[in-house]
């Protein structure tokens, strides 16, 4: 596929994809492709949430530069994110490898330094994968496997009009300083969340907050959102990158990928309850409202609305590099 205007790109894709799926054959297949996470319903027990990312040199990582300690990191954090996302348990691990030949086993080491460190405090296993040597770049795919709680997994779909949207931490500039690296899995605050209310829909910030927000209101049945421009809790590192290239910090933490954060959509009533007393050390920022008119807008300081294009990371179309 080129890169042609008319392109569908990755989402569109994927969309392709989960058409072609259609109804599912298999009866343990609950929920397919379009999530954080496949639930998969066994005849017995909790349901079973599975997701994978493949990371590769030169994309999502400089392996030269950032060494395999932090690659096998990075690989563990971005799945775990995913299981955050669907207030999910993680439980275990399987990890599939394309080793550069030279170095290999040095290599291998590393990167399961990197993932143990994120399985340790998780208390996943690492339950089986496959090895392979070539003469290309890193390739490394984690899928992991997570339990949903007796509350249900949380889904993309189910915001509802007049709800109120929440992020769990500052956005933008990942990139700068390789915060990306270093992923900070949620597991725990939506977990806490979770308990304390339903939360409707949910997602973690991978490829930017306009991008992923566009996400639950595309699932939620093509619903909008009013974000409040200064409302938007901005990173540093949005800052630092906006110094360095001249874009403002804003529409870095609006399109920048790889915070890792969450976005929720609950209840205002419990958007209330939440951030009174958020469950510690959570800090929980009110971004905006879904609204029952399609689209994102932005609303400035002065109130006036204006559209907002999600401009967040799409594999087929982003084409430059890591710094
Ligand atoms: P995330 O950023 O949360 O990992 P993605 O945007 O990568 O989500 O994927 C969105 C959905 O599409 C998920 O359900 C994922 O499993 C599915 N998906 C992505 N690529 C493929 C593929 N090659 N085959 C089948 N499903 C896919
Ligand atoms: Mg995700």
């Amino acid at each position: 596929m080129n890169n042609s205007q008319n392109d569908p790109g990755e989402f569109g894709l994927i969309d392709w994809m989960r058409q072609r799926e259609g109804i599912s054959r298999s009866r343990w297949t609950k929920l397919g492709i379009g999530d954080d996470c496949a639930i998969l319903q066994p005849d017995r027990g909790s349901d079973l949430l599975v997701t994978t990312d493949m990371l590769m040199d030169g994309r999502h990582f400089r392996l030269q530069q950032d060494g395999p300690r932090a690659v096998g990191y990075k690989a563990m954090g971005v799945n775990l994110s995913d299981i955050a996302a669907m207030a999910g348990v993680p439980r275990a691990a399987v990890v599939a490898v394309a080793l550069p030949r030279a170095h290999a086993t040095e290599l291998a080491q590393g990167l399961y330094a990197g993932m143990h460190e994120l399985a340790g405090q998780f208390e996943v296993d690492l339950v089986g994968g496959d090895t392979n040597a070539w003469d290309g770049p890193l390739v490394i795919s984690v899928t992991l496997f997570g339990e949903a709680t007796e509350r249900g997994a949380v889904r993309r779909a189910g915001a509802m009009p007049g709800d109120v949207i929440l992020v769990t931490g500052t956005l933008g500039g990942s990139l700068f300083a390789g915060r990306h690296l270093r992923p900070e899995p949620r597991v725990a605050l939506a977990l806490a969340m979770h308990q304390v209310v339903p939360i409707h829909a949910m997602i973690d910030i991978s490829d930017g907050l306009s991008s992923d927000l566009g996400h639950i209101l595309a699932e939620s049945g093509g619903l909008g959102a009013v974000l409040d421009e200064s409302a938007i809790p901005i990173h540093s590192d949005a800052y630092d990158m906006s110094r360095k290239d001249g874009m403002c910090a804003l529409d870095h933490a609006l399109n920048d990928g790889e915070d890792f954060e969450l976005c929720l959509v609950i209840a205002a009533r419990d958007a209330a309850r939440l951030l009174a007393d958020p469950p510690a050390p959570a800090v929980l920022y009110r971004v905006g409202v879904v609204t029952e008119r399609p689209g994102l807008r932005l609303r400035g300081a002065d109130g006036h609305e204006r559209p907002l294009v999600s401009m967040g990371f799409d594999h087929f179309r982003t084409v430059e590099d890591p710094p």
